[in-house]
């Protein structure tokens, strides 16, 4: 097949990423499989990434995260720097198919406003679009873009006007899947794992409270805002707790974390982070948002840890309950269910990862919507 895509992962983190960071690991997980099936893949991110491509794009020389924490009309100023180049290359070459975006609000806009000589452009959708409908705007003149999400929930409860250009969803995926049915039994042992950004919507707070209640050690891991060591929070002082995430741990999660029942380890990356999710008795997500895409949901299921959840966003449609995992709509409910997840089997949850959520799996549905996707707008 010869089809070259513009992957455009934004200015943000690397790819593939140090440490934490969604999006950039799912294309990590993505171009190595779109490569093999004959994708030439072009990478906009930035300079520092080490993912291999056929060619790369870059405006800045490494990932802007802790920009994030400055000022609206910065981050927007780092985030149009970015795509300045991306629309430089656009406009300079006729050798794009179709672009593949992953960067939020501006860069859609800009993409559909850039009219019917760009390539067409396909937009995955990683947040809870119920919450962010203004990012959007409206995707007038945008008939050549299309979006998909990462789950059939995340795209109900979209805003009409993005699920008017909707191509339908990919779950995500992650290497760990590959072969995960047949790796060795994990060695488990008797504690539960949050893993993800400390943030109300991930419920650090009811799963903290929850182990104290039944007496079950609990590994919060992940960053508080843009800190990602214990060291490094203790550090930043008073100042630090400008930042939403830093305070919702101070005043909620911090309380329970005693360092001996409840532990913050801070990020936790590679090897480390396989072998805490791996040895996990269960992989709690007591969720107070709806979880769009779930990648720690889908690492934890093929690393061979159920999941204890509240059935938010995606979770019903990863989880089968009594089976990967269980599910609750009630949060007073989850105390018995990680009680109760003793009982369920690892090779079952490594066995439905290897079937339904492999990076061959994710990169031929993308191949296929790249398909739709230029049909679509030939046909316009
Ligand atoms: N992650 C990590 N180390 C951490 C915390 C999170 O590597 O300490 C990774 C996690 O394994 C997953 C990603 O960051 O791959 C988080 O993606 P997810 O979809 O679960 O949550 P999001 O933050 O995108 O809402």
């Amino acid at each position: 097949m010869s089809l070259t895509v513009l992957m455009n992962a934004g200015p943000w983190l690397s790819v593939p990423p140090p440490g934490y960071g969604g999006i950039e690991n799912i294309i990590a997980t993505l171009v190595p499989e779109l490569r093999r099936l004959g994708v030439r893949v072009v990478l906009a991110s930035v300079d520092s990434s080490t993912l291999p491509v056929d060619e790369k794009i870059s405006v800045f020389p490494d990932g802007q995260f802790d920009a994030l924490q400055r000022p609206y009309n910065q981050v927007c100023g780092i985030a149009q720097a970015h795509l300045g180049g991306v629309v430089r290359a656009l406009h300079t070459r006729d050798d794009i198919d179709l672009v593949h975006d992953h960067v939020e609000a501006v860069g859609l806009a800009t993409l559909a406003a850039m009219g019917p000589d760009a390539p067409p452009v396909l937009h995955t959708l990683h947040w809870d679009l119920a919450k962010h409908p203004a990012l959007y705007g409206n995707l007038e003149g945008g008939d050549r873009v299309r979006v998909n999400g990462v789950s059939a929930s995340q795209l109900a409860r979209a805003p009409r006007a993005l699920r008017d250009h909707s191509v339908g969803h990919v779950h995500l995926s992650t290497p760990l899947a590959i072969d995960a049915d047949r790796r060795p039994r994990p060695d488990k042992s008797d504690y539960l794992i949050i893993l993800g950004r400390i943030n109300p919507g991930k419920g650090q707070d009811v799963g903290a409270r929850l182990a104290q209640r039944v007496g079950v050690p609990l590994v919060l891991a992940g960053p508080v805002g843009p800190y990602h060591r214990p060291e490094d929070l203790a550090a930043a002082g008073d100042e630090a707790r400008q930042n939403p995430d830093v305070r919702f741990f101070y005043d909620e999660v911090a309380p329970h974390v005693d360092g001996d029942l409840v532990r913050w380890v801070g990020t936790v990356a590679g090897q480390e982070r396989d072998d805490l999710l791996a040895g996990a008795r269960a992989s709690l997500f007591p969720l107070r948002w709806e979880e769009p895409g779930g990648t720690a949901v889908v690492e934890s299921l093929a690393l061979g840890t159920p999941v204890v959840a509240t059935a938010r966003g995606c979770l019903p449609e990863l989880i089968e309950h009594g089976r990967t995992g269980l599910l609750t709509t009630d949060e007073e409910e989850l105390a018995d269910l990680v009680l109760a997840a003793n009982a369920l089997d690892a090779d079952e949850c490594r066995r439905e990862a290897a079937t339904r959520f492999t990076p061959a799996v994710m990169a031929r549905r993308y191949v296929g919507l790249y398909e739709q996707v230029r049909r679509g707008a030939t046909a316009r």
